[in-house]
């Protein structure tokens, strides 16, 4: 089989770790595999870039220098371990010192000009990947494994949404396919930058946080791999966030509509947008622990396999605010639902969640808390006539809430799920502020407080049985 095979930042993120990853391969090669390798930044590289950037535009230049220095050491201890004192980490070295200058003088612009653009700041987040590239692929030579190292900016080619781009599937199978295949066909391991991308005119970009799982799919579809397999910290994707849930277990196999609302709805353990690559083209995805590498994981392919339960899994997603626009006018008002949204929509804010109570008295929805000021400010100004007449209130956001989504294929015409749910909440005394089912009828997510979020997390986790194991 030819896999992609993607190591995340705690994968890629100490000595130990790096020992596991060269055994996956080297296991994977002499069972007959060919393998695409995708990697992220070594973990705390890519928080320490980008919170640097953003002091350096608050004029702060010296956690530039911090940060660089402990980014220089942590990779150097790693790459001393594995090629000793050598010419040879003496050149990785070399290669990662002068990425690590040109972080430090792109924060000394910064701080001058006193601006960070979204691009400037892709260029920033995308250089933990830069680095941690030449690192992994000398290690993986020096363990007789041939591998070359690999830009994917030569390969996945984005618009230019800095902070989210999004790939451009064609011009990307092409430079794929042109670049990677004659590796391949050398019998060597491709070792390429997760997390980011280049416009079709060359500017970096990156697919957004946790963007690395992303790159794997785009790259397997790109190169028609049979399988995507993410390694990861965690024996799978959970029935809950492990932090949050002790009780916890793996999911041995999910469908790619229920990780799809999984990832969305938070469960950061797959990146929100990476399965949709491999849905397209019914490329099975697998998570797995890069520490425990003989535990199946999940099982990520187009069926939903019946494991007989209803709620297979509940996600938390934090930091969101609620808009309400609401007001004794709103029952007459013709097109208000898509004033508001188109509105809405020229924020480039990402709506997660709507909901519209039945006597049409109210419309809210949910936006991230970053983007609440100026949604509100996008919709006072489209509705301003209807305010100043009072047929509608004042446009409230309501900050630190949380939206918790519960997902299952099972879900579906089973009665009684949110009766369950409401109850579970009830008991604990959590308020419920909204609620929306999906059409798919896989999920039903919530808004609640952000203060109560865990506790409404564990107990809908318990009340659905979640923490007893699948016979
Ligand atoms: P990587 O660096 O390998 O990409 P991430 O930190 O991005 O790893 O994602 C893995 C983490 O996601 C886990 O360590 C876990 O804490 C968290 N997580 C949150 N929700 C879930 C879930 N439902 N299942 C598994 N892990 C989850
Ligand atoms: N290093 C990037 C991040 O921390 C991408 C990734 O790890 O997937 O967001
Ligand atoms: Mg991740």
């Amino acid at each position: 089989m030819l896999i992609v095979m993607k190591f995340g930042g705690t994968s890629v993120g100490s000595v130990q770790a790096l020992e596991k990853v060269i055994e996956i391969i080297q296991r994977a090669r002499q069972q007959g595999h060919q393998v695409i390798v995708v990697v992220s930044a070594m973990n705390g590289v890519t928080n320490l870039l980008l919170d640097s950037a953003q002091r350096a535009e608050l004029g702060d230049e010296q956690a530039a220098h911090q940060a660089r220095q402990q980014i220089a050491a942590k990779h150097l201890a790693a790459t001393t371990h594995f090629l000793g004192q050598t010419p040879n980490r003496d050149a990785v070295m070399a290669e990662i010192n002068s990425l690590l200058n040109e972080f430090e003088s792109l924060c000394h612009g910064i701080r001058v000009l006193g601006e960070l653009t979204p691009r400037a700041l892709d260029v920033i987040g995308g250089l933990g990947e830069r680095i941690s590239v030449p690192q992994v692929t000398a290690i993986l030579n020096q363990a007789n494994i041939p591998a070359q190292a690999v830009s994917a900016t030569e390969l996945i080619i984005t618009d230019r949404r800095f902070g989210a781009a999004v790939p451009i599937i064609e011009a990307t199978a092409q430079k794929t396919e042109t670049k990677l295949r004659p590796i391949l066909s050398a019998g060597e391991v491709p070792v390429i930058t997760g997390f980011i991308g280049a416009t079709e005119d060359g500017i970096p970009t990156t697919l957004g946080r946790g963007g690395s799982d992303y790159s794997a799919t785009i790259i397997g579809r790109a190169i028609e791999a049979h399988e995507v397999w993410i390694w990861t910290d965690v024996n799978g994707v959970m029935t809950a966030d492990p932090r949050v849930v002790p009780e916890a277990h793996p999911i041995a196999h999910l469908s790619y509509a229920e990780i799809s609302e999984l990832s969305y709805f938070g469960a950061k353990v797959l990146h929100s947008q990476a399965i949709r690559p491999s849905r397209r083209v019914g490329m099975s995805v697998r998570i797995l622990n890069t520490f425990e590498p003989d535990h199946p994981g999940t099982l990520i392919t187009a069926d939903s396999v019946e494991s007989g339960r209803t709620v297979k899994a509940i996600t938390a997603i934090k930091a969101m605010s609620l808009i309400n626009i609401q007001g004794p006018g709103m029952v007459g008002l013709p097109g208000i639902a898509g004033r508001v949204f188109t509105a809405v929509g020229r924020t480039q804010s990402n709506v997660l969640m709507i909901s519209q109570a039945s006597s049409e008295q109210s419309i809210c929805f949910v936006v991230p808390m970053t983007d609440a000021a100026k949604v509100v400010a996008a919709l006072e100004r489209e509705l301003v006539l209807e305010i100043e007449r009072r047929d509608l209130e004042r446009i409230k956001a309501e900050d630190n809430v949380v939206v918790l989504a519960i997902v299952g294929a099972g879900m579906k015409g089973t009665p009684g799920v949110s009766a369950r749910l409401f109850g579970a909440l009830g008991r604990e005394k959590i308020n419920i502020i909204a609620i929306a089912q999906g059409s798919s009828e896989f999920n039903i997510s919530l808004v609640v407080a952000q203060d109560e979020s865990d506790c409404a997390v564990r107990a809908i986790h318990q009340e659905f049985e979640l923490d007893k194991p699948i016979e």
